[in-house]
């Protein structure tokens, strides 16, 4: 069984009926979906789809909401503008039909406040780099430091600074009831610059009532000095590697990444490493070794989810790029054994201790696993903090709770009836782990649960032999 996680973005390539189920067959844990693109009935499509997968086949692919946030983009060019080192180009916010040749819009007015003379201005995650020569009240004229096309409505970044716009826009808004109304798993934030936005999205998610996590993406410049508070509030994390290469030299990229999946381990919170991790796949049958490298690096670092973008969103090849994501962590994996594990901070908390203590007797007693029996994914949540070598079979009784617990690395959720009587629930869980092969007669086991005794119930840490 897989520990690491893995993530797919859904796009026009893999949206169908039958190509969802394929992904879902093959390894995908969280369907993305990427509301930069499509419209919402095309995204609703999808998420019905999933839905009825996850009811056909047993299974409990989570839908992850991915927020266009406060993006600056290049508006529409006629036809794709070949650009040369050293050639004038204009991005301008003036709004008129025809534009003189080697200018193109830019989406958001303020962007002439925002730049000044020497920045420098990436297109589409730096395919094309600008230097910014002269603001003007309307334009700000620039010229081009590599060869490069430009194409329609193509993502800017200026390198060091964040757009002024607000942190949640009216899209996204939108974008958010949708994903409340279609009962969504995660919404990732876009763009997050400090954690009110967070928190801000989390009380109106607790006025609906929404039982949905919020994963904030560190993809701005400006979030980097309050990481820590970030990482405090958030469900969990995304380290946008795209725009965060863009925004801050791509040379800082690898450092943050080593942070912020500290940070998160530290935590307990789940943490996503994502794009180009097979970019080169979204036209080749195979990968890059430098990719593979890079899958395995995050594999061994403990993350707990990897991500694919284009690879299976718009990819030639998006079923050769999940085999190949899943052959690398599975390898990795199987290599690691016991040096990511149980490296968590001692705590005076009781929930935290026990559920290191099963971590602990797990790897000791080199169990098959550990049975976890969890209302609301807590216990699994904190097992899988210590990142047990064996994996962690969590139940609960309800299907967003197991859909949720798809993204925390090395759990695998199972829902099942619960009963007044905890030793009948976990009976009932051992023997769904003996249909489906997952455990035998003779094995060791470690059990995570609440006893009756004395009349209450009290959280245990057994061993059994099943
Ligand atoms: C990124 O920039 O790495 C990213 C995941 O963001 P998006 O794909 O939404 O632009």
């Amino acid at each position: 069984m897989r520990k690491t996680k893995i993530i797919c973005t859904i796009g026009p390539g893999t949206a169908s009926f039958d190509m969802l189920k394929m992904l879902v067959e093959n390894g995908m844990n969280v369907a993305r979906l990427n509301m930069s693109h499509g419209a919402r009935e095309w995204h609703q499509g999808v998420i019905r789809s999933i839905k009825r997968i996850n009811k056909k086949c047993g299974t409990s692919t989570a839908i992850l909401l991915d927020t266009k946030g406060p993006e600056v983009r290049t508006g529409d060019v006629s036809r794709d503008m070949v650009l040369k080192k050293g050639a004038p180009l204009t991005l301008t916010v003036r709004r008129q039909a025809e534009l003189e040749p080697y200018c193109v819009e830019v989406s958001y007015d303020g962007f002439v406040k925002e730049v000044e003379f020497g920045d420098i201005v990436l297109i589409d995650g730096g395919m094309i780099s600008l230097l910014v020569k002269e603001v003007t009240e309307k334009d700000v004229r620039c010229i081009c430091l590599d060869n490069g096309v430009l194409t329609s409505r193509r993502h800017i970044n200026i390198r060091g600074k964040s757009a002024d716009l607000p942190s949640i826009t009216d899209k996204d808004w939108q974008d958010i009831n949708f994903g409340i109304d279609n009962h969504v798993d995660f919404i990732a934030l876009s763009f997050v610059r400090q954690a009110s936005a967070i928190a801000e999205l989390q009380s109106y998610l607790q006025e609906k009532k929404a039982p949905i996590d919020i994963l904030a993406k560190i993809e701005s410049a400006e979030a980097i000095p309050h990481l820590d508070e970030i990482i405090a509030v958030a469900d969990g994390i995304m380290i946008a590697r795209g725009d965060l290469g863009a925004e801050l030299p791509y040379e800082e990229v690898p450092l943050l990444q080593d942070e912020i999946v500290r940070k998160c381990r530290i935590a307990g919170k789940p943490v996503v490493v994502a794009t180009h991790m097979l970019e080169s796949m979204i036209v080749n049958p195979t990968p890059t070794r430098a990719e593979v490298t890079d899958i395995s690096y995050a594999v061994l670092q403990g993350t707990d989810a990897i991500m694919l973008s284009g690879e299976t969103a718009t990819g030639k090849h998006p079923f050769k790029a999940l085999e190949t994501m899943d052959a690398v962590a599975r390898r990795i994996e199987k290599q690691m054994g016991l040096e990511t594990s149980v490296r968590v901070k001692v705590t005076n908390k009781p929930k935290e201790e026990i559920a290191r203590s099963a971590a602990i007797l797990n790897n000791n007693l080199q169990a098959v696993g550990t049975l976890v029996i969890t209302r609301r994914g807590l216990m699994a949540v904190l097992l899988s903090k210590c990142r047990p070598v064996a994996p962690i079979f969590a139940f609960t009784n309800t299907t967003h709770v197991r859909r949720r617990l798809g993204i925390y690395w090395g759990v695998h959720a199972f829902r099942i009836k619960f009963s007044n009587d905890p030793e009948v629930s976990i009976q009932r869980s051992i023997e769904q782990l003996q249909r489906q092969n997952l455990v035998k007669t003779g094995d060791r086991i470690i059990v995570l649960s609440d006893i009756l005794a004395g009349g209450k119930f009290v959280e245990t840490v057994q061993v059994r032999t099943i």
